[in-house]
């Protein structure tokens, strides 16, 4: 319901991420299984989750005796390391242990380095052939038809240094998930709570917004998202300024809010 109101294109979606087993983080995902099947989805759809989820979704379409149109792949993840779980050209997604109450994992989506580039107008001016650009953008020197040395500092522009994303929800503050995502430009960190309820955040194994602000300045990302607050405070903002007396770059991830990863 929610990717139909912030009008999310469901049949894109091919991969899902499912950090444990917690309603408020899976509970929708039948739903959305379901409605991909009454909509005619016929490509593949791979979920990656805990051990148990497996089990459960095929119950529940056993229960309801939906046969799926579609290739419905259930990919469990390993609650004890950190690991690569998908790989494609431009990207890797990595699991990696959270501290929460049941076994939960953490996502790193890691976009891959790309290679420099080359202009159409250096192209022309060598009439470089297309093997001899891709020497090039490997860092190799390439012999031009005239016999001169072309080196690839000639002609190639650096890329933007590659981005990637961690998603770290729910988790109490550890120093484990630190390690885990230093070297990330961009990380969501649940705050349950602010750090006037720390004792309540460590027994329900949920951060404040203090602490995820620790994580971020530790880790040394650029920028920090603030999410899963706890209905009990009426206002948002509190967290936010909570977190910004520890770390600058704070945005509030509420639904529907679009972010591009720096
Ligand atoms: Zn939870």
């Amino acid at each position: 319901m929610q990717m139909r109101k912030f009008k999310v294109k469901m049949q894109r979606i091919h991969e899902v991420f499912i950090s444990h087993m917690h309603g408020d983080h899976y509970l929708g995902l039948m739903g959305f299984i379901s409605s991909m099947h009454l909509l005619g989805r016929k490509s593949r759809l791979t979920v990656y989750g805990p051990p148990e989820l497996k089990e459960i979704l095929e119950m529940q379409l056993k229960a309801s005796q939906t046969f799926l149109e579609y290739p419905l792949e259930i990919v469990a993840w390993s609650p004890e390391a950190k690991e690569c779980i998908y790989e494609d050209k431009s990207l890797r997604v990595w699991s990696f242990p959270l501290k929460h109450r049941i076994d939960c994992c953490g996502f790193i989506f890691e976009e891959k380095q790309r290679k420099p580039k080359i202009t159409k107008t250096s192209i022309a001016q060598y009439d470089l052939l297309p093997s001899q650009i891709i020497q090039l953008k490997n860092g190799n020197s390439v012999v031009l038809n005239n016999g001169e040395t072309l080196a690839p500092e000639k002609v190639c522009e650096e890329p933007e240094p590659a981005k990637s994303y961690a998603y770290c929800s729910d988790t109490a503050y550890s120093e484990k998930v630190i390690g885990a995502v230093t070297g990330c430009t961009t990380i969501y960190h649940e705050s349950t709570f602010l750090e006037s309820e720390a004792e309540r955040a460590k027994s329900t194994f949920h951060s404040t917004a203090k602490q995820a602000a620790m994580v971020a300045k530790q880790a040394g990302v650029k920028r920090l998202l603030l999410g899963h607050f706890s209905s009990r405070y009426a206002n948002d903002d509190d967290f936010k300024k909570e977190a910004e007396s520890i770390f600058k770059t704070v945005s509030l991830a509420n639904e529907g809010t679009v972010f591009t990863v720096h």
